[in-house]
């Protein structure tokens, strides 16, 4: 398997991630930047709380029938609004990452899915805020209707051999074409 690593899209420099991170979340006091574990990081002088930043885990689902892969179009006030993706979306505390995988594709897309393949961990640095590590599943239809949900305006099969609409994550046009080209080892999980 060839990962793909998509880091180039925003110039992370110093501190800015941590912009509008201002007051502790235990106790309120504003942070003050100070270097623990060889960072600058927010700590609360008064109750010692440290604000670590870590990226967001996430899951995206490659869903293709008949030479066609299933996209949905980014609704308003979404990051990236108005373009197109593989149904994705974070992870919940209480959820693994197959749980998260079949939540999602319902929630956007109204399809009972099973999981079948592992095809790849990305990674995007989009802006300051956002970092996510997002494992790529490939899953089979069971059942469901077909409608775009939760955020989503629209829903729509594409060929594969393209042409693509105007996607949000440049990990997605790759990892489709990557797909298409076979160059994808499957790394089965259910
Ligand atoms: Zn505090």
């Amino acid at each position: 398997m060839k990962l793909q690593h998509i880091f180039s899209t925003y110039s992370y420099q110093g501190n800015n991630g941590l912009a509008g991170i201002k007051y502790c979340s235990h106790c309120g006091e504003p942070y003050e930047l100070r270097e623990e574990s060889g960072k600058m990081r927010p700590v609360c002088p008064r109750c010692g709380f440290i604000y670590y930043k870590n990226p967001s885990p996430g899951v995206s689902v490659l869903l293709v029938e008949n030479g066609q892969v299933l996209l949905c179009k980014r609704g308003p006030g979404n990051f990236q609004s108005g373009k197109w993706c593989l149904p994705c979306g974070f992870m919940e505390f209480d959820e693994d990452y197959l749980m998260a995988a079949r939540r999602e594709v319902k929630e956007e897309t109204g399809l009972d899915v099973v999981l079948q393949n592992i095809i790849n961990v990305t990674y995007n640095f989009l802006s300051s805020q956002v970092h996510s590590l997002v494992i790529v599943l490939t899953a089979q239809i069971i059942g469901g209707t077909l409608s775009p949900g939760d955020d989503i305006e629209a829903v729509k099969w594409y060929p594969l051999q393209g042409p693509l609409p105007e996607m949000a994550f440049a990990a997605d046009a790759m990892i489709i074409e990557e797909y298409r080209d076979e160059k994808l080892a499957e790394i089965p999980v259910d």
